[in-house]
């Protein structure tokens, strides 16, 4: 179905994803019973996602609850995480625009990486579900999501000078 839900671990990074634990962490009360059976990485990394996700929703002003979320409320939250990005992406009067690795420092923003949110919003799609949302109504699924990722993946391909190409390129 979609190519991307399984197969962009390998472009995450795990700094940007520290993080969005730490905001789920200092949101939930009392820290997540992480036994020595703990199920995968995955798995954990779906989960504090998931209670990122609600907590967003909880302090969002108007409330805003699951069942009324859209793909327009996931694209405010992806922008919301952007503040907590620890990826350089170049602004087009830079001179390191397009450059992957720039010689100096430069005062362009902080953004989350596309790899980590193509990776995030596969595990809260899955993550919605298993909480029991109806797969036709997943907002994480929504065409605007779809859009978004992938303006985001040209966006920063681009300003970045880094490729995200798959070799698996149909149509
Ligand atoms: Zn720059």
């Amino acid at each position: 179905m979609d190519p991307y839900s399984h197969t962009t671990h390998n472009f995450t990074s795990h700094q940007d994803f520290t993080s969005f634990s730490t905001l789920a962490a200092s949101g939930s009360s009392g820290s997540p019973a992480v036994s020595t059976s703990t199920p995968s990485r995955y798995e954990n990394q779906k989960r504090r996602d998931w209670n990122t996700f609600c907590q967003y929703l909880k302090n969002h002003h108007p409330p805003l609850f699951l069942s009324q979320c859209s793909g327009a409320n996931v694209l405010e939250f992806l922008c919301y995480l952007d503040q907590f990005g620890k990826t350089k992406v170049h602004t087009l009067i830079c001179p390191f625009y397009g450059h992957p690795n720039p010689p100096a420092p430069c005062p362009c923003p902080l953004r989350q990486a596309w790899g980590s949110l193509d990776a995030l919003i596969g595990r809260l799609r899955a993550a919605y579900e298993e909480n029991g949302g109806a797969p036709e109504v997943n907002p994480f699924g929504s065409r605007a999501v779809k859009l978004y990722l992938r303006e985001i993946r040209d966006v920063q391909s681009k300003a970045r000078g880094v490729s995200y190409e798959k070799k698996k390129r149909k149509r």
